[in-house]
């Protein structure tokens, strides 16, 4: 069976950047990943300097080269198991494992979408959440904010910055209270009342948001809140859990739990990218992951002293 000093699970910005900076530091790296990043459904990645506009399966096409460059290794699969008996051995959906002296986990995470029919289809198109990744794709247009929680109240003002024409819908949103019914107001921003019952899509674009009752409101993008879930179930048996995540008393997903330097509760296993932190853009991620990565180089070193300086006075 393969022994590498650092297996990287989930081959993503976070992923692919701290298996660079492993590979660099004359680690051997393995990374593990199933090609389901969480852009995937979007033409382009934004704010990634250098690189806007780049489409997500090319960016990660280029860093596995990069990885690959400085020795890594990369194979395509799934991730199911992971256990520790000394090393970590980490097995795949078809059944082979890999043995490693530690684990860096860039899973990333799945966007749960509110169940309304038609808005699945048009994620990461004209349905979108966030304001940075593909707001100015849609400035100036007619845009819905499909309320699900009371970060919609968060997300109106920010596409209110995009466009004039921008349509709250309350759908399943908390009651507004008189403050936020006065600032939605104040910044022109018009509220429709009652349950969105579907989406309707004309040529393969959204064309409107059809209310209960049959009423339609035209709109060119709808967006939404998601629910934000660590994709990190295979790590339980070694005692890694994602914690529940909240904002303003909100709660907005899972994640791991992580320190500075990407170091989980488990020793050995260090996490990064929107796996520990849900608010991570893709450079963000790739930063985290290089930190991680350095993170594990570091504890490596540690060890590899310890040992060394106990065989010498041995
Ligand atoms: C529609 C959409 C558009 C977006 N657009 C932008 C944008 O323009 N700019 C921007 O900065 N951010 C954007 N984002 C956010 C961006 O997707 C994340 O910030 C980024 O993907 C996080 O990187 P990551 O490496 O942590 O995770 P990911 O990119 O999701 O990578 C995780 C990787 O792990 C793999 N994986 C998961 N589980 C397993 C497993 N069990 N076994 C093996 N492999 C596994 C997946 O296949 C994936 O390749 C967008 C998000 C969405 C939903």
């Amino acid at each position: 069976m393969n022994r590498y000093d650092v297996i990287v699970i989930g081959g993503g910005a976070a992923g692919l950047s701290g298996a660079t900076a492993l590979a660099r530091s004359r680690r051997s790296v393995l990374v593990i990943d199933d090609a389901t990043p969480r852009n995937a459904p979007a033409d382009g990645v934004h704010n990634y300097l250098t690189r806007d506009g780049i489409p997500p399966s090319e960016l990660t096409a280029i860093g596995r080269q990069e990885v690959i460059g400085y020795g890594g290794e990369v194979v395509t699969g799934t991730v199911t198991t992971a256990r520790r008996d000394g090393d970590f051995t980490v097995g795949l959906a078809d059944g082979t494992t890999y043995l490693g002296r530690r684990l860096l986990v860039t899973t990333g995470l799945a966007d749960v979408l509110p169940d309304v029919p038609g808005l699945a289809e048009r994620w990461g198109k004209d349905v979108l959440h966030c304001p940075y990744c593909h707001g100015w794709e849609v400035r100036d247009q007619a845009i819905g904010v499909l309320a699900t929680s009371a970060m919609a109240l968060h997300q109106v003002q920010m596409f209110r910055q995009l466009s004039d024409d921008v349509t709250l819908f309350l759908h399943t949103a908390p009651e507004l209270t008189d403050e936020q019914w006065e600032e939605l107001a104040a910044r022109g921003i018009p509220v429709v009342e009652g349950k969105v019952e579907q989406l309707e899509v004309e040529d393969g674009r959204l064309i409107g948001v059809r209310l209960e009752g049959g009423k339609v409101i035209p709109r060119q993008a709808l967006a939404v809140q998601t629910t934000l879930r660590a994709r990190s179930d295979f790590l339980a048996e070694l005692g890694v859990e994602a914690t529940v995540l909240e904002t303003n008393g909100v709660v907005i997903g899972t994640a791991v739990q992580v320190d500075g330097m990407g170091a989980t509760q488990v020793p050995g296993v260090f996490a990064a990218g929107n796996v520990t932190d849900p608010k991570a853009q893709v450079m963000s991620s790739a930063a985290a992951g290089l930190m991680a990565g350095a993170g594990i180089n570091f504890d490596l070193i540690t060890e590899e002293t310890r040992l060394a300086v106990a065989a010498r006075s041995s």
